[in-house]
């Protein structure tokens, strides 16, 4: 193995940090194979981010900065990763497990016939053939599968499963690093137009990169309690989150939603507020540093992950929380 093409994802002027997570383990794994990073960037005024994934892992950097690519286009994207790829010809090609990353590998592995190995926690290589371990069945069990083709191998990356090395710092590169410009490639024939974007609410926290997560479950009794919980988060400086439930009720966007069909997570503390702990929804947050539950049921499964198990009706103690954090910031003021 010795080539790993990683594509990076960028949002509001900043490299996600799933493309550091990618990037530090691209490095691993060519670390013992003497093999090479290059990275892919797709976007619009982007000098800046490129700079970034030189300074975080990648041994090249292509840049493809055209306005076309202010937002993600699955027909450019497609067209112009593959024309990198005849190019530079990678052994495996490491792409975010997000919303765009999960459809442009789709793309890619039907386009070229290329193996495709989706939503994986863990990469390794054995005798040569790259191998991942993937959660199945809402994470009770763990599969293990690896390419044996000779094509180049997608393997799309869960946000937040792998650790970055030294958060916010550097890695070091022998070598100066190239950042090489190339032609976005625009493909006569579009089959998909994209109309435009609904943004999310620009007053949330991104799940993915909050330090702090206060989640809301359907124990809350009702739409008017999750206010409770997006008090808490604005006091704790965090983000909300919450169940598939909850989002299913109407009582919150699905960008907020954790778990197996939505975002995985590992920030310092989750807050677990009337959440039953089922494993669809744990397999999503359980990786967090610290993790209190609250719930009325003493055998709530939320319990058996928790840090701290506090027994009571959430719509009770979150009030009694808010008010104590809002004499804190007081004083602190
Ligand atoms: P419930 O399971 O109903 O739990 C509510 C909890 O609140 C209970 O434990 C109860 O004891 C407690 N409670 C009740 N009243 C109070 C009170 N006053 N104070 C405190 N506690 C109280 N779920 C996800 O979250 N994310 C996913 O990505 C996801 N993907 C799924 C994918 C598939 C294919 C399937 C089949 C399911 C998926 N689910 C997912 C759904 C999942 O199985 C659960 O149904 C869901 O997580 C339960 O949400 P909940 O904990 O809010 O609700």
């Amino acid at each position: 193995m010795s080539k790993i093409l990683v594509l990076a994802e960028y949002r509001d002027g900043e490299l996600e940090e799933v493309s550091r997570e990618l990037l530090g383990e691209a490095r691993r794994l060519v670390s013992t194979k003497q093999g090479e990073v290059v990275a892919l960037l797709l976007g619009s005024s982007v000098a800046g981010i490129a700079e970034a994934l030189a300074r975080h892992g990648a041994h090249k950097v292509f840049v493809a900065d055209d306005p076309r690519l202010m937002h993600y286009d699955p027909n450019i994207w497609l067209e112009t990763v593959i024309a990198l790829c005849q190019q530079q010809k990678p052994d495996l090609i490491l792409i975010p497990a997000t919303s765009s990353g999960e459809d442009v590998a789709a793309r890619l592995a039907v386009a070229k016939n290329w193996p495709l190995l989706s939503r994986s926690t863990k990469i390794k290589f054995r005798e040569n053939r790259v191998e991942v371990v993937r959660p199945l069945y809402g994470g009770k069990l763990q599969e293990s599968t690896r390419g044996i083709s000779d094509a180049p191998c997608l393997v799309t990356v869960m946000p937040g499963v792998i650790d970055v090395p030294n958060p916010g710092k550097s890695v070091e590169t022998n070598s100066e690093v190239a950042v090489v410009p190339i032609e976005a490639v625009i493909p006569r024939d579009v089959r998909v137009k994209v109309t435009g974007f609904v943004a999310a609410d620009p007053d949330s926290l991104d799940l993915t990169e909050a330090d702090i997560i206060v989640a809301a479950g359907r124990g809350l009794g009702h739409a008017e309690n999750v206010a409770l919980v997006q008090e808490l988060a604005v006091l704790l400086g965090g983000a909300v989150g919450s169940t598939r439930v909850v989002v299913d009720l109407g009582w919150l966007g699905r960008e907020t939603q954790v778990g197996q069909t939505g975002t995985t997570v590992k920030p310092r503390l989750y807050i677990a507020c009337g959440i039953s702990g089922a494993t669809q929804h744990t397999i999503g947050m359980k990786e967090s540093a610290l993790i209190i539950a609250i719930n009325t049921d003493p055998v709530a499964p939320i319990f058996n992950i928790a840090d701290l198990a506090l027994k009571a009706d959430v719509s009770q103690l979150l009030p009694l929380i808010i008010e104590r954090c809002r004499d804190r910031s007081e004083t602190t003021c």
